[in-house]
């Protein structure tokens, strides 16, 4: 890619690139190059983006908070066409970064524009009530934007990502200051820039890249966020929530994930087989909801595993084409993790029983780790119950639906599950039974769909972002009670 193509190495603070006088290498992960550099924020910066994005919202620095919902609405509608524009460029970005195939990557760029316009149809939509009460009174609810809302986002889908936070944030009166991810924000910054160009007023959208314990730290603990909401793993999920605690700030916490897919002996066994791939290969598994467990009923059990190793075998790894089945992990640390705990399921005993192959077009430097399908796993053995985060299938055979849901609700996870089953009273019961935030039920992902709230129970967070109730979750609720006369 060009460089002349790549964003500016600097933080976006009041629609100014500022030089913050540090910056970090950006590694292209399918052949573990350096290919750019992005800027590193610290604490001041933070601190001023933080200010910036407070006199937005206030009026003090231009005209955002006399936009109405009708104004915000236009604008969003405005930059998801200009999303769509410069769809190409931006794909080509993403898929640099992160390693993901290109047909991936546009498909992740698609979402990024269709979360804009999404909630552009929103924007002016979402409004309070009028509540009965006694005699004598009117009482109303007013919807408030909370403020300045603080993002912290993760490397695995950035453009998404933005989108998913970004659009709605804006869309409800906040303003915003972004924390990407230090392994892939190219696009962020890409977007960020085109914001600017399709006249969003200064202040209202702040991008402060760096270290997760430098600039994303001081985001989380900063006094004056009015919101924060956090995409990445459990464990900086917590140590983000307990700094924002400091300050009273609400919290959304999108985390992880080890999500069953479960086929009954009764399905229709083509389509859940091709979305039990999917659901683990997309994004080399990288993906929070990825379906990284099998629960197969014993009836279809062997001839569905013998067909999951067949296919297995022949998933080639390779570094952005568009027809690879899955691209590389981000980078070394997460492949070094990987290959691990691939060794240690190994001396535990488990069975691999297929692996995929690496592609000749494949850098040996980059970080790729091939699908791995894992079978006879003692119960309760970590790669149960610890994402993984990688194209790792690990596989259990059950017998009965009551032990499908004890097996699937066996992890402190709760964040997707798919059921595949003709039975309809089975998809009901299991649908309630089993303890996530999103319940497929013949499908898997209901393809991605931006309309759809998403969020986890348990170890994979609170709160919800996506769809409508994404909306809601960026205001508040003013009760206003008037006594007439
Ligand atoms: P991570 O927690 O290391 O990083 C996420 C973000 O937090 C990054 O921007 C990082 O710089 C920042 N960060 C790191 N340490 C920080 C700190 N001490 N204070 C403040 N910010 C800090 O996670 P990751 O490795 O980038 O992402 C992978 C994880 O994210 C996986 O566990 C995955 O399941 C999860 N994830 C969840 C969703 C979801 O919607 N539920 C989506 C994508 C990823």
């Amino acid at each position: 890619m060009d460089v002349a193509e790549f964003p500016p190495q600097a933080a976006l603070i009041g629609n100014q690139w500022i030089d913050t006088g540090a910056t970090l290498e950006v590694e292209a992960p399918a052949r573990a190059e350096t290919v750019t550099r992005i800027a590193r924020c610290g604490a001041d910066h933070v601190d001023e983006a933080v200010a910036t994005a407070r006199h937005a919202f206030t009026g003090e620095l231009g005209e955002w908070a006399r936009w109405s919902a009708r104004q915000r609405s236009a604008w969003l509608y405005a930059f998801a066409e200009a999303i769509e524009t410069h769809h190409e460029n931006l794909s080509a970005l993403e898929c640099l970064d992160t390693g993901k195939p290109l047909t991936q990557a546009r498909a992740d760029i698609k979402a990024c524009a269709h979360y804009f316009r999404f909630y552009a149809g929103g924007a002016d939509k979402l409004h309070g009530e009028t509540l009965p009460f006694e005699e004598g009174y009117t009482v109303l609810t007013l919807r408030e934007p909370y403020g300045v809302c603080a993002q912290i986002t993760p490397w695995n889908y950035p453009a998404q990502i933005f989108g998913r936070c970004v659009a709605a944030a804006l869309a409800t009166g906040n303003t915003v200051v972004l924390k990407p991810a230090e392994d892939a924000c190219l696009s962020v910054l890409s977007l960020a820039k085109l914001a600017v160009e399709s006249g969003l007023p200064p202040g209202v959208l702040n991008v402060v890249p760096g270290l997760g314990h430098e600039a994303g730290a001081a985001l989380a603990a900063h006094p004056a966020i009015d919101h924060l909401s956090f995409t990445g793993s459990p464990e900086t999920g917590t140590q983000v929530a307990q700094a924002a605690a400091e300050h009273h700030v609400p919290v959304t916490l999108e985390l992880g994930g080890k999500s069953p897919q479960i086929v009954f002996d009764d399905a229709d066994l083509e389509s859940a087989f091709d979305a039990v791939v999917r659901g683990i290969i997309q994004n080399a598994g990288q993906t929070c909801s990825a379906g990284s467990r099998l629960l197969v009923q014993r009836g279809v059990s062997e001839t569905f595993i013998e067909r999951l190793a067949e296919r297995f075998s022949a998933l080639r790894c390779a570094p952005g084409e568009e027809d690879a089945d899955c691209g590389p992990l981000i980078n070394a640390r997460q492949k070094a993790r990987l290959d691990e705990r691939l060794a240690r399921a190994k001396a535990d005993g488990i069975r691999v029983a297929a692996k995929g192959q690496l592609d000749e077009r494949a850098s040996p430097a980059g970080h790729f780790v091939v699908p791995h399908l894992l079978t006879e796993i003692p119960d309760g053995h970590t790669v149960l119950r610890e994402e993984l985060f990688g194209p790792v299938l690990a596989v259990q055979i059950f017998d009965d639906e009551a032990q499908a849901q004890h097996l699937a609700n066996a992890t402190d996870f709760g964040l997707c599950a798919g059921i595949w089953t003709r039975d309809g009273g089975r998809q009901l019961r299991l649908a309630r039974g089993i303890r996530s935030g999103q319940v497929f039920v013949n499908n898997y992902g209901a393809g991605g769909g931006v309309e759809l709230p998403f969020g986890g129970v348990g170890r994979s967070g609170f709160g919800r972002e996506k769809g409508f109730e994404g909306l809601r979750s960026y205001t508040r609720i003013k009760t206003v009670a008037l006594r007439h006369g």
